[in-house]
């Protein structure tokens, strides 16, 4: 589903002309306070959530809260995060929980809550991640709310996402939604640390760069997920390349998505990253993959064709990392380590240390087949 109209402000993210699909994230903090669920919190965002689906607004949760809660439930230290096996275990008793109480407060709204479990692999693999986006979809379309997790109790520490912040940017991309909501412990990114003396909230950022990141902080005000503004950060350099808007707002306020979009005439308050292009769908999940095999590293002209929208040949290549297979995911990788790209590597990471330098008309002497001109098609490849 595309935007019919630009979001271009905060209050775009409660119009359903710009924001037909809207994807809201939900932080451990806010779900699970000193006695476990904090379920009279939820009940209120839960009307929020049936207010925008009344507009004309199709609404999928990504919902944190599951450790937390399993970590209270099993008396487990650390809030669950002590050990993997206790993240595990936490993450199965409190997904239960989780999963019940999304659906018994939706349903007091008369919606339908369905949920989904999903692990890295099933959105950085090109036709799992086309079934999420023919299964979310079909439940959008049914009329259901979507309650998203990653599948904590299976993942291990190679296979997860690790923070649901990502999470939510991927289920964005995979839904085609136009926005994402961050509900959070904070009222959105600020130009330093928000407990320093003249800190100011910025209301829009176009282009997560590296003085942006300077910006955040990296450690989760709540101690209680693993998010933090780093991860959040990471979200939104997913969600502008995929041309998707991001706000982050305060889920502490009463009724956090009418503050964020400052429903009722009332000033909105939040940071909203606005998308700085449309790449094309595939670019765009190519662009967000966090499981890259290896690292292709350019000399200065392969790093300037490559910005010129070309191929990225052999003769450019001047080291390979990792040990990636054909059609594997790698980073393509400037002299000064400046990531450059993401693509798709015709080669095996042996073919491309054998090919490194040469001039592709070398590459059928040297391997004895040359199926490919470029290590890296341009068609398979997004400069980031
Ligand atoms: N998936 C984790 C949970 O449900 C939360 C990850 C995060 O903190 O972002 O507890």
């Amino acid at each position: 589903m595309s935007a019919l109209l630009d979001i271009v402000t905060l209050a775009d993210l409660a119009s359903p002309a710009a924001c037909p699909r809207l994807v809201v994230k939900v932080g451990s903090a806010l779900l699970v306070g000193e006695r476990g669920a904090r379920r009279g919190w939820l009940a209120a965002l839960v009307g929020e959530i049936a207010a925008a689906r009344a507009r004309g607004q199709q609404v999928i949760v990504v919902s944190s809260g599951a450790i937390a809660l399993g970590a209270r439930r099993l008396g487990l230290d650390k809030g669950g995060r002590g050990s993997l096996a206790d993240a595990q275990a936490a993450a199965a008793v409190g997904q239960i929980a989780l999963s019940g109480l999304w659906a018994e407060l939706l349903g007091d709204e008369r919606l339908i809550a369905a949920q989904l479990l999903l692990t890295l692999d099933d959105l950085e693999d090109r036709r799992r991640y086309l079934n999420v986006t023919a299964t979310l979809a079909r439940l959008l379309d049914a009329g259901a709310v979507p309650v998203i997790n990653e599948n904590d109790s299976v993942a291990t520490q190679e296979i997860r996402f690790g923070d649901n912040d990502r999470l939510a940017a991927r289920v964005a991309q995979a839904a085609r939604a136009s926005a994402i909501l961050l509900l959070s412990d904070v009222d959105g990114l600020y130009d330093r640390h928000p407990a320093q003396p003249g800190a100011r909230l910025l209301p829009r950022v176009a282009g997560v760069t590296a003085e942006i990141r300077a910006m955040a902080s990296g450690d989760s005000g709540s101690g209680m997920g693993s998010g933090g503004m780093r991860s959040k950060l990471d979200a939104a350099a997913i969600a502008e390349r995929a041309g998707i808007a991001l706000a982050i707002g305060n889920g502490h306020a009463e009724r956090p998505i009418a503050r964020v979009t400052g429903e009722g005439g009332s000033e909105a308050v939040g940071t909203l990253f606005v998308p700085r292009r449309r790449a094309a769908a595939r670019k765009a999940w190519l662009g967000g993959r966090l499981r890259l095999r290896g690292t292709l590293v350019v000399d200065a002209g392969a790093a300037a064709a490559l910005a010129r929208g070309s191929s990225l040949l052999a003769a450019g290549i001047t080291g390979v990392e990792g040990d990636f297979r054909r059609g594997d995911a790698v980073a393509i990788r400037s002299a000064e380590g400046v990531v450059l790209a993401h693509g798709l590597s015709e080669y095996d990471a042996d073919e491309c240390r054998s090919l490194q330098g040469r001039q592709s008309g070398e590459q059928a002497a040297l391997l004895g087949y040359a199926p490919r001109r470029a290590v890296v098609h341009r068609d398979q490849l997004v400069v980031l």
